[in-house]
């Protein structure tokens, strides 16, 4: 038999005086915690977890302290300080926010939290998290901790992808909203998704809302969120032309704004091998050497796997060249924005140093 469920007032009481205790209070866009600084820092921790966050946060802040540095900057220098974090759309919505805060609203953040969830890559949720930590607006959040707490405290039955499951959680979730302390609140109900009730082993005696919630007094908090029905994902395969020329630089082209990597520097790619002198040919190159495969990996993105398989050809300038691209030092590329994949490749290659003296 479920508990019987815990009354707002005494669910956020329980709450704050377990976060008072042993919430997470010192971390870096906690001060100060401006709409800014929490706005960054929710993007950034959408599929990721704090502890990979922090040292990204701390480098975009030195980098772009503001609203207005942000929308000023040019886009790759954003994607640069984002390689590595993935999920890139993120990064350009970002940049593309931040000018629409410049231009319509003074570099500052509207204020409710329907206007705010009109911006670029902020939905309702992310909308309520900045209203709500940065001015203390009673605004609700509902994002994948909080969802796992609130359907594990109600067994509320289904993946909260589907949208009647979602839109249960979303009335549970501005139930249980309280009228004061709406920061402390909101990191508190984030916190206790992220440290105790755990997608993994949920930490239900230490839970300061176990008095109430139907999934502990069932024993099977792990039935809950529901699973998102399996699909199985595609698997492609390219092949990436790692183009090094005398001084051991390696040629990189800017992809298309939209699509995978979008905006992002990457080599050029072929679905095979065979494909590699005509894709020589076309950026006027000529081979010098015979090409070099180094180990294939794969790089899973959301909705299907890619497997790579890197080539290295040794090649010179052979005529006029109509495609845009640059030449870059692996060691030290710069503050391009690169595909993970590249990142992972550079760091492989040999310095052009020693490359030069093969
Ligand atoms: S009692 Fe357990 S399952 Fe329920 S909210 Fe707390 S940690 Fe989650």
């Amino acid at each position: 038999m479920p508990n019987k469920s815990l009354s707002p007032k005494r669910f956020s009481q329980n709450l704050l005086a377990w976060y008072d205790q042993y919430g997470r209070q010192d971390l870096p866009w906690q001060h100060p915690r401006t709409p800014y600084q929490v706005w960054i820092s929710e993007i950034m921790l959408q599929q990721t977890q704090v502890t990979t966050v922090i040292p990204y946060f701390e480098r975009f802040m030195e980098r772009f302290p503001d609203v207005q540095t942000l929308a000023l900057a040019e886009q790759d220098e954003v994607l640069h300080l984002w390689t590595g974090l993935g999920y890139y759309a993120r990064a350009r919505n970002l940049h593309k926010c931040a000018k629409q805060l410049l231009e319509n609203y003074r570099g500052d953040f509207p204020e409710t939290v329907e206007e705010v969830a009109t911006l670029p890559g902020i939905g309702l949720s992310t909308a309520g998290a900045i209203l709500a930590q940065s001015r203390g607006v009673r605004a609700s959040i509902l994002d994948g901790n909080v969802k796992r707490v609130l359907s594990r405290l109600h067994s509320v039955e289904g993946w909260p992808g589907k949208k009647p499951v979602e839109t249960r959680l979303w009335e549970l979730a501005e139930h249980y909203t309280p009228h004061e302390r709406l920061a402390d609140y909101t990191q508190a109900i984030m916190d206790l998704g992220a440290t105790l009730c755990r997608r993994g082993k949920p930490d239900c005696e230490a839970c300061p809302l176990n008095q109430g919630c139907s999934a502990f007094a069932n024993g099977n908090p792990q039935d809950f969120p529901g699973k998102k029905p399996k699909k199985v994902i595609p698997v492609r395969t390219t092949t990436m032309l790692i183009l090094r020329n005398e001084q051991g630089h390696v040629w990189l082209e800017q992809r298309p704004s939209q699509g995978i990597w979008g905006g992002l520097w990457c080599f050029p790619q072929t679905e095979t091998s065979e494909e590699a002198n005509a894709a020589l040919e076309a950026r006027a190159f000529s081979p010098c050497a015979d090409a070099q495969p180094l180990d294939g990996f794969r790089h899973t993105f959301s909705h299907f796997h890619l497997d790579i398989s890197p080539l290295v050809i040794p090649v010179r300038a052979s005529g006029t060249r109509d495609s845009e691209g640059q030449w870059v030092d692996p060691v030290q590329p710069g503050t391009l924005g690169l595909a993970a994949p590249v990142k992972k490749l550079l760091a492989t290659l040999d310095s052009p140093r020693q490359s030069r003296m093969l």
